[in-house]
Formats: structure tokens, sequence, C-alpha cells
């Protein structure tokens, strides 16, 4: 019998456009963002006891990924994205069904809100269920991966110093550690692979409300140069 899937809420994220979110979750700490709970979900009842738990598993729509054709080949950005691998193989956003899954730290819970950090969704991503985290069965002792074996290695972020003013003072508006936000986003080089940067080369991103500019005034290395 075929079978409906309806989300339980939706998440209010840092991340309003896709490029420069992290590949996956905890590798910036100063993401945040909160999960709304819909009706009937929304009633404190469905997240009582979660108060003892500090991650949960977040299984979720890559609604900004959808394709009716499915793939059977993918090119992970991992990989350079220019080597292709088996879908199953890859946590690649194009696949069938378009499910993703994230394990967050649970900051805080309310009745109809889960405060999360850590996290590498789009604002507006479809929750489709919350599982908590249990380390003695997720913590997986002696695992291999030896296509992602470790995480992606860092790049230096340097500020321009009118762009780190901006960054704090827009920090203290928002409430948020946004300098840490852009530090941690940036030090993964969000940059397609396939692009050799140069230093006339200018990117940007959105983070909550505020355009983030920065280039590369050197391989390697990332100077932002505005915060507004
Ligand atoms: N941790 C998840 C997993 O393994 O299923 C996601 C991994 S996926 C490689 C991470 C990327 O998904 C992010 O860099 C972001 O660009 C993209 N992404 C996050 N939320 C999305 C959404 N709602 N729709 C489409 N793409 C999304």
């Amino acid at each position: 019998m075929p079978h409906q899937v309806e989300p339980v809420g939706y998440v209010r994220s840092c991340f309003k456009e896709k490029f420069a979110i992290p590949r996956q979750p905890a590798l910036a700490p100063a993401a945040r963002g909160v999960l709304e709970l819909l009706p009937p979900f929304d009633n404190g009842d469905a997240v009582q006891g979660l108060e003892q738990v500090s991650h949960v598993w977040l299984l979720f729509l890559f609604h900004q990924a959808l394709e009716a054709t499915p793939r059977l080949k993918v090119r992970p950005p991992r990989l350079g994205g220019n080597r292709s691998m088996g879908v199953f193989a890859t946590r690649a956003t194009h696949r069938p069904n378009g499910i993703g899954q994230s394990v967050v730290r649970l900051e805080r819970v309310e009745p109809g809100r889960l405060y999360l950090s850590g996290i590498d969704l789009l604002d507006g991503t479809p929750v489709l269920d919350i599982k908590p985290y249990v380390p003695y069965a997720d913590a997986v002792a002696g695992a291999r991966n030896s296509m992602a074996a470790e995480a992606p290695g860092l790049i230096q972020v340097g500020w321009a110093a009118e762009a780190l003013a901006s960054a704090h003072a827009h920090s203290e508006r928002l409430g948020e550690p946004l300098v840490a936000l852009i530090e941690q986003c940036l030090a993964q080089d969000p940059r397609p692979a396939y692009q050799t940067p140069t230093p006339e080369r200018r990117y940007g991103v959105r983070l909550w409300d505020v355009e983030v500019r920065w280039h590369y005034p050197q391989a390697g290395v990332i100077q932002v140069l505005g915060v507004a």
C-alpha cells in the first residue's frame, strides 16, 4: 500500500542558500537553527524526555535537490566533482527519495521547538523524523570509510579590519556567533573544486540576514572583505 510521508516540522537555519553549507554536520559548531514542529507535534508531549539527550538524528528532505529521474552514479564534491561513484556509496543530495540524515547537537528543547547547532541544513528544510542519538549503538568502533576517511582539511581565513568589526556588530544584533560561523564555514573552502580562484574573483554568501564577501589573495587562503 503506498504510504505518504509528511514533515513533522521545518528548520529555520542560518543557511539561506546551498553554497558554503558544510558538507556534513558538526563541521561548523556555530551553525545554529531552530526546528519548528508542526501540529500535532508542537505539543510538549512529543518532545518529553528529549532534554536527556545531547544529540539527535534528523531525517529530512533535500527539498532543493529533488529530481524526477533517479541517478545511479553521482559526482560528490568530496571527490573534487570529477569522479563518479555509486549513489549509495555517497551522501550526495541527489538521491532516490531525496532523504538526508544529520546528527546535530540539541542545545535546548521547548514545546514545539528544538534549538540545534552544528547543522548542515538549508533554511526551510522539511524534517520527516527526529530520533535520539544513542552513543552505544550509533558510534561504531573500528568503522571504516576509505573514501571519506577524515574531515576535509581546513584553509586559513583572515579578515579585513572593517569586515571583522561589522561581523562583531551583526553578531551582537543577531545574538548569534556570526564571526565563528563565517570562519568555520569559509575554512571548509566552499568554492567548487574545479574553479581555480584568482585574487580578483569575488565570492559571496548570505548567512542569517548578512551578506558575506571574500576572495582568495593567494592559493589556500581566504580574506573576508565585507560583512553587510
Ligand atoms: N548530512 C546529510 C546527509 O548525509 O544526508 C547531508 C549531507 S549533504 C552532502 C550536505 C549538503 O546538503 C550541504 O552542503 C547543503 O549544500 C545541502 N543541503 C542542505 N539542506 C538541503 C536542502 N534542504 N535541499 C537541498 N540541499 C541541501
